[in-house]
């Protein structure tokens, strides 16, 4: 018995972490728990992978196979992003779908059908997968795609490890001839201009908005916008050509231990989010940069979660449809404002349609979605409390891979379709919501 917990810090439980590199090993692992759920790199925030038994995939980290005619790789699931991106990127490929952070593996991208600054014009994971070995309840291995077991392989994008084990994964890459983004970031002075500027830039490929949202009155909203395209070799200024597809280092500042819990506060949050917000004098910037500070600038802090202390903190990501969608996220960041529960980060996107190649519990659907970051204490968890009706009015809902809070009640009203799944894979989220 260990304590585990995720990337928020919390929950923190006692079980029993168990691992294996051999696939025909594991089921007898398993087979006598009457509960087991599997687990990645642990990046997930709350309870998606916790239960008194964890099957960890992190030793299934081979890279198996790699078709660079078509672009597509086949590998074990506990398999680092961090990992494929060196084996890809110098052979002239990216992840056609990628995360904020480079340190979760194949098997948690799948399960929790991940999405990236990209939805709006490539969608989630789940488009990108050619097919799937799933160790299932009765300890079979089946291949999964959308030719063969085609419900399960569904099932399982975005399933949240409730349909079982996924072993290996092929998908299919995106083609690029360099590892530099063209980037441009355009201020805006409140919510109405961000709102423009996401519809007049929706033809970027990538669109990320960093949002102040301590900030109130004409102010709410304010935030900078960071666009983003893949960089051909001949738009590279000069200083790149010599290395156009060198991939990111491994060195990162660590944060040794478990800050105090008083040291993030109201006045370090609003410093940080003025300080982020003034750091760009001119209203845009256009700007070369590598794939590394554009897609996982949170990276270069190792260990970052330890800054909101021992009671950890969670993310609260919603998505509310464009409909109505602006007078959602006002009232929501209104009502985060004046709660004076400042968050360190907060980062608004656009969602593209939602799949249909997807669990009935995967997370994005057309609009915007917001995710914001709370460390854990009581006025929080009231603050939270009080939000998540305003999503259901709005027809949101909330992302599964960072909740740990969320009640039953929220989760049928947001997620009506019913999600069946074999007993024996359970989370104590899973549980906790009754899915
Ligand atoms: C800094 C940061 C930024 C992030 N940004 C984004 C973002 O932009 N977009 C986004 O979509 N997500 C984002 N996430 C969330 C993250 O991508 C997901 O939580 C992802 O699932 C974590 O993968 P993991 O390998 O750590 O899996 P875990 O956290 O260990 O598990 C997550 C879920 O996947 C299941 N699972 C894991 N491995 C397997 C397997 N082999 N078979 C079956 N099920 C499995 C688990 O049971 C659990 O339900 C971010 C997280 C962090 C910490």
């Amino acid at each position: 018995m260990a304590i585990i917990y995720n990337w928020g810090v919390y929950p923190k439980i006692d079980a029993d972490l168990i691992t294996e590199k051999i696939f025909n090993e594991i089921w007898p692992l398993i087979k006598n728990q009457s509960e087991v759920i599997p687990r990645g790199n642990g990046r997930c925030y709350g309870d998606s992978a916790l239960q008194k038994t964890i099957l960890s995939c992190l030793k299934l980290n081979k890279i198996l196979h790699f078709d660079a005619e078509d672009g597509i790789v086949k590998c074990e699931s506990g398999v680092l992003l961090s990992e494929l991106l060196k084996f890809i990127v110098p052979k002239g490929f990216f992840l056609p779908v990628t995360p904020g952070t480079k340190f979760i593996t194949i098997g948690g991208a799948i399960a929790s059908n991940i999405h990236g600054k990209n939805h709006h014009k490539e969608g989630a994971i789940s488009l990108h997968i050619e097919s799937l070995e799933l160790l299932t309840e009765t300890g079979t291995i089946l291949i999964c795609s959308k030719e063969s077991n085609k419900e399960l392989f569904v099932h399982t994008i975005g399933g949240m490890g409730l349909t079982g084990i996924i072993l290996t994964a092929t998908l299919r890459l995106k083609r690029i001839e360099s590892s530099y983004i063209r980037q441009k970031s355009i201020k805006a002075k409140n919510l109405d201009e961000i709102v423009d500027l996401f519809d007049k830039y929706n033809n970027y490929t990538y669109s990320v908005a960093w949002i102040d949202c301590l900030s109130g009155g004409s102010s709410l909203g304010r935030s900078v916008l960071m666009l983003g395209e893949h960089a051909a070799t001949n738009e590279l200024p000069a200083k790149f050509l010599g290395n156009p597809l060198k991939t990111h280092s491994d060195k990162q500042i660590n944060v040794p231990f478990m800050f105090p819990s008083f040291a993030l506060n109201k006045l370090t949050v609003s410093a940080f989010n003025f300080l982020f917000y003034n750091k760009q004098l001119k209203k845009e910037i256009n700007n070369t940069i590598h794939y590394e500070p554009f897609f996982y600038p949170l990276d270069a802090l190792n260990n970052w979660n330890r800054i909101y202390g021992k009671n950890g903190f969670t993310q609260y990501q919603f998505v509310l449809p464009f409909e109505k969608g602006k007078e959602g996220l006002t009232k929501i960041l209104t009502k985060i404002a004046h709660s004076g529960c400042g968050s360190f980060l907060a980062v608004l996107k656009t969602f593209g349609h939602a799949d249909d190649l997807s669990a009935p519990i995967s997370f994005p659907k057309q609009g915007y979605t917001l995710a914001l970051d709370f460390k854990i204490n009581k006025k929080v968890l009231s603050l939270l409390d009080s939000l998540d009706p305003m999503v259901i009015d709005y027809g949101g809902r909330l992302y599964l891979t960072k909740d740990s809070r969320m009640s039953k009640k929220t989760f049928k009203e947001t997620y009506p379709i019913p999600f069946k799944h074999p007993e024996k894979f359970n989370s104590l989220q899973s549980k906790r919501l009754e899915i």
